[in-house]
């Protein structure tokens, strides 16, 4: 039994006898949850989370429960990682909805800070992982990847799990990720965790939320331009020529405004000339609307 003071549990309204989610505000709570588990020889899962919780979320919390004792998630929209301030202020947060979901999922416990808490000066670390942290995402939002490498640092530290679970989703924060704790000595298995898509295809995000319906059916455009490019591949194309395949499909979706569109070898993030890497990856980055969508496929 763990026993740490001021804290609340979620789920109590629910039927009792069932899991209760411990929900920490601090870090000091959080690392004596951490340390307990730890000293009673069990394993830690950690799910890292902005909120807005969806299946695709719940899939890493389910792979988390099936290879860990003790599951924990954060939810903290961590604003050194958004380099425009209205996208910071408009990301939906629906906190009472996620822990509703993750009571219903068998997540233990949660971690949601302040961003005072985390930040008392607002400062952030700087990282030079070459191309992958220079390249697509690292270029079109300068100092993104700062702000994920400073706020995922301090969580493992606060936390301290053994397994950490992230999504292919955001492929290219997920090859930050592995070099990040590589490179700060962190033991810490990075797990992957395959992207879920609508029924129609689209990636699963919490920026979906904020679609309306016209451009919820614009942005099919993006997963039927990646699934094409996928079926043209097998034509023995080049990636130059499947490349500009992929640019010329977009231009039929006219509500979709590019950033790339761009095939790349999924460790080194250059680009491809031939197709002699067993990790050719298509990454997609746009807006429909205001709205930036990402998404990527494994060819
Ligand atoms: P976020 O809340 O957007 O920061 O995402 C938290 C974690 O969930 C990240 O590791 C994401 O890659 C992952 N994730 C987001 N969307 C999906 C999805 N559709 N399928 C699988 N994982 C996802």
């Amino acid at each position: 039994m763990i026993k740490i003071p001021n804290f609340y549990v979620w789920g109590l309204k629910k039927d009792p006898t069932t899991l209760r989610i411990t929900v920490f505000e601090t870090i000091s709570q959080t690392r004596a949850w951490a340390d307990e588990i730890r000293t009673a020889g069990k394993t830690i899962g950690f799910v890292p989370t902005m909120g807005a919780l969806h299946p695709g979320h719940i899939s890493l919390v389910e792979k988390a429960r099936s290879e860990c004792d003790y599951v924990i998630t954060s939810i903290f929209v961590n604003p050194t990682q958004f380099n425009n301030s209205s996208d910071l202020a408009r990301y939906p947060r629906t906190l009472e909805a996620d822990l509703d979901m993750l009571h219903d999922h068998g997540c233990h416990a949660v971690f949601t800070p302040e961003i005072a808490e985390m930040y008392p000066t607002m400062q952030k670390g700087h990282w030079d992982f070459g191309l992958l942290s220079s390249r697509l995402e690292g270029f079109f939002r300068p100092g993104h990847f700062d702000g994920v490498c400073t706020v995922v640092k301090k969580l493992f530290e606060i936390v301290t799990p053994h397994k950490a679970y992230f999504g292919e989703k955001d492929y290219q924060q997920l090859a930050i990720i592995r070099k990040l704790t590589a490179y700060e000595g962190m033991d810490i298995e990075i797990i992957s965790v395959p992207t879920m898509r609508e029924k129609d295809g689209l990636a699963m995000s919490s920026r979906n939320m904020r679609l309306t319906p016209e451009q919820r059916s614009a942005a099919l455009g993006i997963s039927k331009t990646l699934f094409a490019m996928r079926e043209k591949r097998k034509e023995g194309i080049s990636p130059a020529d499947l490349q500009s395949f992929g640019h010329a499909l977009m231009t039929h979706h006219t509500d979709i405004r590019l950033e790339y569109l761009q095939i790349v070898d999924g460790d080194t993030f250059e680009d491809l000339t031939t197709w002699n890497t067993a990790r050719a990856v298509i990454l997609f980055a746009g807006y429909v609307g205001e709205i930036r969508l990402i998404d990527n496929i494994s060819i």
